[in-house]
């Protein structure tokens, strides 16, 4: 039984299905997606959560071949030319090749030394912040100009706050093997080329026509009946004699189900309320996981009331700007199909680790925060023809240097209960890519125990859950 139809629990149940397994997949919403979620309004498109993914993505283009949506992949739009940053209150491009950061006066002179040091840097093994780790290899205004600024942008997140190993285990690999982040991308360079796939001026984003929901749909429609939509898994307890018993509410009515094998596949927060009753300090080190809160803004412009030609990805923010956004995609820029003719589209982030109480205020107060901070960054002329707030109460993970020993205590918990599985952002990495790969590896890991321990029939619902809805095959 998979439980949570986000992108993680959609990938383990597809994978299994795959392998002939027998799967029911619960799922709290009226509709499978989790964070994601795309909507069609007036000629524009808004994305509540993810906007794009990231390739080279093995896990996912192959996901995304299984369930025939390649021909819908849209690539980044051609005018997406530059990173933006600001950089004392105004919108800067960030040159994306080394020599040419070098020569650009983006940086002080005594930066750009410390830039060019970073190979005589010394590598060092143990886990840090990422701030720590930036400040070490590229001093201290590469962090706070550039990290912070990605850092909140990508993962609404405090680099002093994050682990570097957790959130990028890559840079960690690079320091050491090559000894050094600049000595590893040049190595790579040389082995791949200039489009390496290690280099991220070339790393290329993609979505689909509809928006990226399109993957969840397809997923949920291959799975068909297997996906019991709007039923919240509300307690998971263990059978005396080995597997699971779960108490399922749908419409108000609550029944009791029993399972062989039970994949987590919900937020950290969830899994924590789970497994509390039996499991008290596995679920302690999962709700110690913060979750900040995180507020989406999306904004329709006419074209012609924005005077920022708009040619690139987005703008970030580091702290130190002190904006009231931690950054604003150029939605209608990077992919097509986002905005009507003569019309563009930003999203912005509002919130996160750094200030997560400006995610928590009123839709017209957000509206007017990001339209004031798009008028001040992007000289937009007049109110928006469209806004929309979407809130996430439990915005992103945000593994600190405590992260790796929560991961091992979950590896813990599943070796010492058969046929219990955990899967989500917290665990293999945030992004939809990373989610699809970690889910894959996970199906293929259990799939042979799932295989083994025979299915145990549903329970009929007790008298005092009221009656329950008629079974599906999967149930039963
Ligand atoms: C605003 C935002 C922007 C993002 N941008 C990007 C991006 O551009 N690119 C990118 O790669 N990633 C991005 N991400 C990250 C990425 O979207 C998420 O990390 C990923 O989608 C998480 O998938 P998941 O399946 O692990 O969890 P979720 O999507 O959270 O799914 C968990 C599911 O479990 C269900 N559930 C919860 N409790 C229960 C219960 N008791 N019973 C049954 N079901 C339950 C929930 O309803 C949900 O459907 C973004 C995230 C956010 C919030």
């Amino acid at each position: 039984m998979v439980v949570g139809g986000g992108i993680s629990g959609l990938t383990v149940a597809h994978e299994l299905v795959a392998q002939g397994a027998d799967v029911a997949l619960f799922e709290a919403a009226p509709q499978v997606g989790g964070r994601i979620g795309s909507e069609h309004i007036g000629g524009f498109l808004f994305e509540h959560g993810p906007n794009c993914l990231v390739a080279p993505a093995p896990a996912a283009q192959a996901l995304i071949d299984d369930v025939g949506l390649a021909h819908q992949t849209v690539l980044r739009g051609e005018a997406v030319r530059h990173r933006y940053l600001v950089r004392d209150g105004a919108v800067r491009s960030l040159p994306m090749e080394p020599y040419r950061l070098l020569l650009s006066d983006f940086f002080s002179w005594r930066a750009r030394l410390r830039l060019m040091a970073e190979p005589f840097v010394p590598p060092y093994a143990g886990d840090e912040t990422i701030a720590a780790f930036m400040r070490r290899r590229f001093g201290a205004e590469f962090h706070d100009t550039v990290m912070d600024a990605l850092v909140g942008g990508l993962y609404a997140g405090d680099p002093e706050q994050l682990s570097v190993s957790a959130v990028f285990p890559h840079l960690k690999r690079i320091e050491s093997e090559a000894g050094s982040i600049t000595g590893g991308l040049i190595r790579n360079r040389l082995r791949h080329g200039k489009s390496g796939a290690g280099n991220p001026a070339t790393r290329m984003l993609f979505s689909f026509r509809n928006g990226i929901a399109q993957l969840p749909v397809a997923l949920a429609s291959g799975l068909g009946q297997r996906i019991h939509a709007g039923h919240r898994v509300e307690s998971l307890q263990l059978r005396a004699g080995g597997g699971f018993r779960l108490r399922v509410e749908h419409r108000g009515q609550s029944r009791s189900l029993d399972a062989a094998a039970v994949v987590l596949c919900v937020p950290a927060p969830t899994a924590a309320r789970l497994l509390a009753p039996w499991q008290r300090e596995g679920s302690e080190a999962l709700a110690a996981l913060a979750h900040p809160p995180l507020a989406v803004v999306f904004l329709g412009y006419r074209a012609l009331d924005v005077a920022h030609p708009l040619d690139g990805l987005g703008v970030l923010a580091p702290a130190r700007e002190k904006r009231g956004v931690l950054g604003m995609m150029f939605s209608s820029t990077l992919f097509a199909g986002r905005a009507p003719a003569g019309h563009v589209a930003l999203t912005a982030f509002v919130g996160g680790a750094r200030a997560p109480e400006l995610a928590l205020q009123k839709a017209s107060m957000l509206r007017e925060q990001v339209h004031e901070e798009a008028r001040q960054l992007l000289g937009v002329a007049r109110a928006p023809v469209l806004a929309r707030v979407r809130y996430w109460r439990h915005g992103l993970p945000q593994p600190g240097l405590d992260h790796a020993a929560r991961l091992e205590y979950l590896g813990e918990i599943e070796s010492g209960h058969p046929g219990l599985f955990f899967a989500g952002n917290y665990r293999g990495g945030v992004s939809v890519a990373n989610c699809i790969a970690a889910a894959a590896q996970l199906a293929e890991r259990i799939g042979d125990s799932i295989r083994e321990i025979s299915p145990v029939s549903a329970r009929a619902p007790s008298p005092a859950a009221g009656t329950a809805s008629a079974a599906s095959p999967a149930m039963r």
